[in-house]
């Protein structure tokens, strides 16, 4: 469980690299609340300034205008290690002359504690991270998920009030990245440590966190839990960075969603009733194809075999190309060809109306 405290506060944060004419803004007023316990991620395409703010709060970084609050004082003018906060980074930073238990122990040491209280707090963080037969070998000897484990026992050693992560999952091969995710969610939860992790990949963002905040080109779009994002994307950025998205215009009139020479739907299939002209956007996967039977007509132009379920891209009579994901659970033969006329239905609340001015 979160708590309702709020541990880091991002008050309209902004930093510009460079001067004159040639400054990059990196970011542009970001304001958002991290709470305690929280496993809070920052998600955006390269380059939307998620590792910049990062760095701010772990103090390797200026902050241009605003202020970073941690329970509420303010980290201005606070050096890295002044911050109870840690950081493990993308390429895990171990020192390689030094065993596992001495890169644990190192920032320990460099934070005054007593060599009597180094030895048992070194042995609980390898336990914790499963690494507890591995305390005198070296960087080298070891797998990369095991330097990440070691990189996480080192940071979690002083028991920061925070732990920043940027990107600390990419370079692992995907099961063990996979098999990682688990992992730093487990510690997450076993330490009650707020986490703020940096990615750019969507499904891990949605797989792990407690909330998220996408941002794009320096600007916050959009804080919320895994579900609000995905299920009620703020804009169309948000809709189209986080999972497969069909972008359509419609019009709603009669309690019906009009598709001009490809037909209707009912009205509940939009997730809100107010008449007009409409921007929508559906996931393939609340949308359903058949070859007979009644629902939007068009003809299917391509089909996607994934294994575990297949996509079709259809062009709707009016036009527009929207995309239908059947899964391949019962085994079922292909729905339908390329060339194939057919038929799309859709769940209740299938259709999410974006705001006018994207
Ligand atoms: P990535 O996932 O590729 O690391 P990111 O979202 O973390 O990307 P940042 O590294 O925070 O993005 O960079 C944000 C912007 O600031 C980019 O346009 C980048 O080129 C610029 N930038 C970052 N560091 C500097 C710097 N030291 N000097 C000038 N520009 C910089």
């Amino acid at each position: 469980m979160t708590g309702n405290r709020v541990a880091i506060e991002i008050d309209h944060v902004c930093k510009r690299f460079g001067h004159d004419e040639h400054a990059v803004l990196a970011l542009d007023s970001i304001a958002l609340k991290i709470r305690e316990n929280e496993f809070f991620t920052l998600l955006g395409p390269s380059g939307c300034g998620k590792t910049t703010l990062l760095r701010m709060i772990a103090g390797f970084e200026d902050v241009s205008g605003g202020d970073i609050r941690l329970y509420g004082e303010s980290l201005s003018g606070k050096l890295p290690f002044q911050r109870p906060v840690n950081t493990v980074f993308q390429s895990y930073a171990l020192f390689p002359h030094l065993t596992v238990e001495q890169n644990v122990a190192f920032g320990l040491e460099m934070r005054g504690f007593k060599q009597a209280d180094i030895k048992p707090i070194v042995a609980e963080k390898l336990e914790l991270v499963k690494l507890g037969g591995f305390a005198r070998r070296r960087p080298h000897q070891l797998s990369g998920g095991q330097q990440q484990r070691v990189a996480l026992a080192r940071a979690l050693a002083p028991s920061p009030k925070v732990l920043l992560l940027d990107e600390s999952l990419s370079a692992l091969d995907l099961k063990l990245r996979k098999e990682m995710q688990v992992e730093l969610k487990r510690l997450q939860r076993e330490t009650g440590i707020t986490f703020v992790f940096v990615t750019h990949d969507q499904e891990e963002a949605l797989t792990m966190s407690d909330r998220i905040a996408v941002m794009s080109a320096g600007k916050l779009q959009q804080v919320g839990s895994p579900e609000d994002i995905y299920d009620r994307p703020a804009n169309r950025f948000v809709a189209d960075f986080i999972g497969e998205t069909s972008f359509l215009q419609g019009r709603v009139a009669d309690g019906l969603l009009h598709f001009g020479q490809a037909g209707s739907l009912p009205g509940q299939v939009l997730d809100q009733s107010h008449e007009g002209a409409a921007a929508l956007a559906v996931r393939p996967e609340r949308l359903q194809l058949s070859t007979s039977g009644s629902g939007l007509a068009g003809v299917v132009s391509e089909v996607v075999y994934r294994g575990v379920d297949t996509v079709y891209t259809v062009q709707l009579a009016d036009g527009q190309p929207c995309r239908v994901r059947s899964s391949n659970s019962a085994g079922a033969a292909r729905l339908a060809r390329e060339g194939d006329t057919v038929a799309i239905t859709a769940l209740p609340g299938a259709f999410h109306r974006l705001q006018e001015a994207d």
